[in-house]
């Protein structure tokens, strides 16, 4: 079952926040822009490059893993943001993970924290515009990697499951160019529920 349904013309995602939730850890400004113009923005050139590319009938997932060029880009954007914007709640003092996912968390990194400063640093070191993922192998094994642009890591078949957008766009209205303050910020508001249900799946 693919995130975005389509018959050839995407829709925006559904989210289960509205604007204003995730403030002040991402604000109102930040989230229209980001997903009311840059989101609405690759979903229209992603339609766009659709008609007659032979992809139309392929799901979101399969068009990332099979395209190139423009395709690609607008269309591992469109996954990218979906994942990046389902797995969001209201900011939550001690938010941590549970059950199967902070299982295999500590079982991989040794605790949250370890966890937290691990990908935290691995998207400060990526140079330019792009996203840090943690994702599970086959066999249930957690990952982090980084990937530059467009970059998911269904390209190296491991199942996404959490991911912070190190692209300026993300965090300059808030955060200027303070990405590692942004970034720490990000742990209050991921809904653990979506990532561990994603982490079953
Ligand atoms: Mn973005």
């Amino acid at each position: 079952m693919s995130i975005l349904q389509h018959n050839g013309n995407f829709q925006m995602p559904q989210l289960a926040y509205k604007a204003a939730d995730l403030s002040p850890v991402i604000s109102a400004e930040t989230f229209e822009y980001h997903f009311g113009k840059h989101l609405q923005t690759y979903v229209n050139n992603l339609n766009a490059a659709l008609v007659g590319s032979g992809f139309e009938g392929d799901s979101l997932e399969e068009i990332v893993k099979k395209a190139e060029g423009g395709i690609f880009n607008n269309a591992g954007q469109v996954l990218n943001h979906t994942l990046y914007f389902q797995q969001f709640k209201s900011p939550t003092e001690n938010n941590v993970p549970t059950g199967k996912i902070a299982d295999a968390i500590n079982a991989t990194f040794g605790d949250y924290d370890k966890f937290k400063t691990e990908f935290e640093a691995k998207g400060v070191s990526l140079f330019g515009s792009g996203w840090v993922w943690l994702s599970a192998d086959a066999d249930g094994k957690l990952v982090i990697t980084q990937h530059t642009n467009a970059g998911n890591p269904i390209t190296l078949n491991l199942s996404p499951l959490l991911t912070f957008d190190v692209w300026e766009h993300a965090y300059y209205i808030d955060y200027r160019n303070a990405r590692a303050s942004h970034l720490k910020a990000l742990w209050s508001i991921i809904d653990w529920n979506v990532i561990g249900q994603r982490y079953v799946k």
